[in-house]
């Protein structure tokens, strides 16, 4: 053993642009050991997410972040992509179903737009753009995909978001909602593209 052991460094400090608790201990989980993520101050209010591309939208979330805290800011945007509707609803997932609409009025509309349409037309994506600013300016992005199909009903009740009617292609047919978290962070977008962050800042 070592006699005279480096003293630990203290890893460097990020605020996390999201202020979903569930989203920011996922991003934590998947930073852990390279940066300590803090959660976002109560009192930086909400950015308008009106960018018309996935990482336009992250960069004006983490430039707010990174303006109020003086700290590097870590955000994430996501969409998903549905090649029978030519790539929608894309930057416009949340809102799928009209502004201020649930999960589940998302998730409705998705199964009703696409009725009628055959299974190996129902493909579709999950693209993720994860991303740093530091105050100076700098910023990396880096992004992850799932590829999958969007099912004909719903499967599970697990999740969030468009989790029961997503298919992803690299598992055993299950939904996103029919998995652990555990399943679901191995292949799924948003892990992909914070592994992808983590490799991009080492
Ligand atoms: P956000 O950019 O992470 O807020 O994601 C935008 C929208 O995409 C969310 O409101 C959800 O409807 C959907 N979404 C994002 N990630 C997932 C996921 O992992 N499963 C299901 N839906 C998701």
């Amino acid at each position: 053993m070592d006699p005279h052991p480096e003293p630990e460094q203290p890893l460097p400090r990020y605020v996390c642009a999201s202020a979903n608790p569930d989203k920011v201990a996922e991003i934590a989980a998947l930073l852990d050991g390279l940066v300590e993520l803090l959660p976002r101050p109560a009192e930086v209010p909400d950015v308008v997410e009106d960018a018309d591309t996935l990482v336009g939208n992250a960069r004006l979330k983490a430039t707010a972040i990174c303006a109020a805290t003086g700290m590097p800011a870590v955000s994430d945007d996501t969409g998903l992509e549905v090649d029978a509707l030519g790539g929608e609803p894309g930057v416009y997932t949340a809102r799928f179903a009209g502004e201020g609409c649930s999960y589940a009025d998302n998730r409705a509309k998705m199964l009703r737009v696409l009725d009628g349409v055959p299974p190996q037309k129902r493909t579709a994506r999950f693209r993720t753009v994860a991303m740093v600013v530091w105050p100076d300016g700098r910023e990396v992005a880096v992004e992850g995909v799932c590829e999958g199909l969007i099912a004909e009903t719903e499967l599970g009740t697990r999740g969030f978001g468009y989790d029961a009617v997503f298919i992803p292609a690299d598992a055993d047919g299950r939904s996103f909602s029919q998995m652990s978290e555990a399943e679901k962070n191995e292949i799924s977008h948003r892990g992909r593209a914070f592994r992808a962050l983590v490799a991009a800042l080492r």
